[in-house]
């Protein structure tokens, strides 16, 4: 007896100690991996392959806690109107926005380089999310990021993606072009006001380059025009990220 009770016991220590060894079969391969929002590629794998997505100051965040700050100023848009160019490029639906349109901050030109698509949206707004999120993505010459969020809400169709959003890429990889000529800013809400605050990109790399600008109102889609995008986009949202302290400031 006193032997089967070793041998059972021995049984029962290797059992317990094999998942560690386990552990050691699932290092990542960063050359072969894809990221992505499901299964073995979501958020939570990215940080195997890019460190700063591991980084204090990332996005999306939830906005709560923000405070008026007099010293901001209504965004000031110099938009041009484009014709259209859409790709879907795997991960979003995105609008290649042709050079010369920017956003002007503090006397800084930062050219619009495109917009796309998030379903449902990135950040949340004192833990609510919203259906879609819309990221203008602005660059200036040192190669920092401006990044503009407007939150859609499910109601009236909405004009600006009628231009569109019955020719949307579906696959990975396919265009739609038309020399129909639209214009960002009537992306945007009617009223200026924002939260701002200091992060990331919110896919990888992650990199903390980002200053973000998430309009206070929503503007409205059609049930249809959301589910048509969440049909390609699916749920492509990071999950909110911790703020650590980091302030977020109001211009209403
Ligand atoms: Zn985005």
């Amino acid at each position: 007896m006193k032997t089967l009770h070793l041998l059972l016991l021995g049984f029962l220590v290797t059992s317990v100690l094999a998942p560690s060894c386990k552990e050691d079969e699932d290092v990542v391969d960063c050359d072969a991996y894809h990221w992505g929002y499901e299964g073995e590629e979501d958020d939570d794998t990215w940080l195997n392959c890019y460190a700063d997505c591991d980084g204090q100051s990332q996005s999306p965040i939830d906005i709560a806690g923000s405070s008026p700050d007099a010293a901001l100023a209504a965004l000031e848009t110099h938009y041009e109107a484009v014709p259209i160019e859409l790709i879907n490029n795997g991960h979003t639906v995105e609008f290649e926005y042709e050079a010369g349109s920017v956003l002007k901050l503090n006397g800084v030109d930062f050219t619009l380089a495109q917009f796309h698509f998030h379903t449902e949206s990135e950040h949340t707004i004192i833990g609510t999310h919203y259906p879609m999120e819309v990221h203008l993505v602005h660059k200036n010459a040192a190669g920092d990021l401006a990044v503009v969020g407007v939150m859609f809400e499910e109601g009236a169709e909405n004009a600006f993606l009628k231009n569109f959003s019955d020719h949307l890429p579906a696959s990975k990889d396919d265009h739609y072009s038309s020399s129909t000529l639209v214009n960002a800013g009537d992306l945007l809400p009617p009223v200026g006001a924002y939260y701002t605050y200091s992060g990331s990109l919110t896919t990888p790399p992650c990199s903390e380059i980002v200053t973000w600008f998430v309009m206070k109102t929503p503007v409205q889609a059609s049930s249809t025009q959301i589910q048509n995008m969440h049909a390609i986009t699916h749920d492509n949202n990071r999950s909110v990220q911790g703020a650590n302290g980091r302030a977020i400031k109001e211009y209403n």
